[in-house]
């Protein structure tokens, strides 16, 4: 096996231990295996061996072309899944962000016409050049910060011209440089202005032209829908998530975010790939996701950024066997923040999971909540090698060196496509 590109010597190679995912109550969050003096050789686009240094040498043959970086003092793991942004947004909401300080609540902002109806209308405005231009190096932070793949949702255009607008630059920007990205409609983000007065007219162009072009054009893998009290109803999201499921769109819900609500039980129902938010779920929510095999997602900066106090359970879903995967919620109104590693360092702090489990949340769980989890998240040989290499001695200054910059090197498919510059003295 010739290798392209080796890492050595790292202090340690950091990875889950299990390589897929099972919903199981004994092995829910599983644990990681560590390697000092760790290796990870690299073939092309893919893993070849991982391990301790001398074993991986003996493992792979080396040549004069193969790429070699030294990780002395450094701690290696897969690359980070980001499964729950809304990039494609044009133009930014610190005006608001402002008010929230000087004490308006986002629910008093958003009824004056902020919030998402704000981004739905700037949005509209822009051409797709334009929007790709905005998009597009937005990208570069996400790689700053470790993150190698992102679920990317629509959802700030609201008709069907700007819906397709939003996943054809997603698919555009997933082309043009090295993050995955992986497409969700979320033509029921909310019900944009023209339709406040005839919800189920706006629920009629959903289900009668946006789906059935987006699935057409194969422009969406995933359909997700926003259930809360005031924007959809348990109801409504049943009925669009089973359009969506039959025109092979998989479904995935944004559910009990606010308050206590029927969206978790229509994720297990309609068989969700994931249940996203979950702030405020019942035992028995719990035990119909696990029931039902959904992943839920945490978005831990965004009850932070919202100043709320109310986290989700994750314990409980831990220990009702669940796969709990965190997430940034990426957007400029609730949650402005690409970094990963601060969703850790919020998990550890107010939902109680171990610095290991954090790490599992943000790699194979989060790859298993968009349907990659047999292609990364996990190092092992036959993924993609998709690494990071990071300037800290182990992997709990992930969680525990909070808000900086702390990945040095980012391996994309095999390609280094990220290198911090050193200090300038
Ligand atoms: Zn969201």
């Amino acid at each position: 096996m010739q290798a392209t590109l080796i890492i050595e010597n790292a202090n340690q190679v950091v990875t889950p231990k299990r390589s897929s995912f099972e919903f199981s109550r004994t092995e829910s969050m599983g644990e990681l295996v560590i390697y000092e003096n760790g290796a990870v050789a690299v073939g092309g686009e893919e893993i070849l061996a991982v391990g301790p240094t001398q074993t991986v040498l003996a493992q792979v043959e080396i040549s004069s072309t193969t790429q070699r970086i030294d990780a002395r003092g450094k701690t290696v793991t897969p690359g980070l899944v980001d499964p729950h942004t809304h990039p494609v947004f044009f133009g930014t909401r610190e005006n608001e962000f402002e008010m929230r300080v000087l004490g308006r609540s986002y629910q008093e902002i958003a009824r004056a016409g902020g919030g998402i109806r704000s981004s739905v209308r700037s949005l509209r405005q822009a051409s797709h050049a334009e929007l790709l231009a905005a998009v597009l190096p937005r990208m570069q932070t996400f790689l700053e910060n470790g993150t190698t793949t992102i679920e990317a949702k629509s959802g700030y255009g609201l008709s069907p011209e700007d819906e397709i607008k939003s996943l054809e630059v997603i698919r555009e920007v997933n082309q043009r440089q090295p993050v995955d990205l992986v497409p969700t409609f979320l033509g029921a983000h909310e019900i944009p202005d023209e339709f406040r007065n005839d919800r189920s007219g706006y629920i009629r162009q959903i289900l009668e032209i946006m789906l059935p072009r987006v699935a057409d054009q194969h422009l969406a893998e995933f359909c997700d829908i926003f259930c809360e009290e005031g924007v959809y109803s348990p109801e409504e999201a049943r009925l669009i998530l089973t359009a969506a499921k039959k025109l092979g769109l998989r479904p995935k819900i944004h559910a009990n975010q606010l308050a206590p609500g029927g969206g978790a039980k229509i994720a297990s129902e309609v068989g969700a790939i994931s249940a996203e938010h979950l702030d405020y779920v019942s035992t028995e929510d719990i035990q119909a996701l696990f029931t039902a095999g959904v992943v839920p997602v945490l978005l831990p900066s965004a009850v932070f950024y919202l100043n709320l106090t109310h986290f989700a359970p994750a314990r409980a879903m831990i220990e009702a066997g669940l796969p709990v995967a965190l997430s940034t919620d990426y957007n400029p109104g609730t949650s402005f923040t690409e970094s990963m590693p601060m969703a850790m360092t919020l998990a550890c702090i107010q939902l109680h999971l171990t610095p290991a489990e954090a790490l599992i949340a943000t790699t194979l769980n989060a790859a298993m909540a968009i349907n990659r989890g047999h292609l990364i998240g996990s190092l092992e040989s036959g993924k993609l090698a998709d690494l990071v290499v990071w300037n800290m001695p182990n992997y709990r200054h992930l969680a525990y060196h909070f808000g900086v910059g702390l990945a040095e090197t980012v391996i994309k498919r095999g390609k280094m496509v990220y290198k911090k510059s050193p200090l300038l003295i």
